[in-house]
């Protein structure tokens, strides 16, 4: 599980059901916020961009992977993760990937 935080104010943007290099974002395996996770079962063909609720910044693309699916390509540079400790201790640790 990771969390994608935007690079330049640091805001919340989403929790993600995966790992690795999320070029794209399913909306499917995304946790949180709620309505992000609705947009993947919305019958809209036309996703909003994603964007930083907080500054603006560009995150990603909608798209369609090839099973049909929304996600959103996303923006190199434009976002960071982080892991997720699923025992939810803070650790002083945690690094960014
Ligand atoms: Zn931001």
């Amino acid at each position: 599980m990771v969390e994608i935080q935007c690079t330049q104010c640091k805001a919340f943007i989403a929790r993600y059901k995966g790992s690795g290099e999320l070029d794209l974002l399913l909306l499917e395996k995304v946790i949180k916020p709620i309505f992000l996770k609705e947009l993947g079962s919305s019958e809209k063909t036309n996703l909003p961009l994603l964007i930083c609720h907080e500054c603006g910044n560009k995150l990603g693309n909608p798209t369609i992977n090839a099973k049909g699916q929304f996600a959103y390509k996303m923006i190199k540079g434009s976002f960071r993760k982080k892991g997720v400790i699923k025992a939810m201790t803070p650790s002083p640790h945690t690094s960014w990937r």
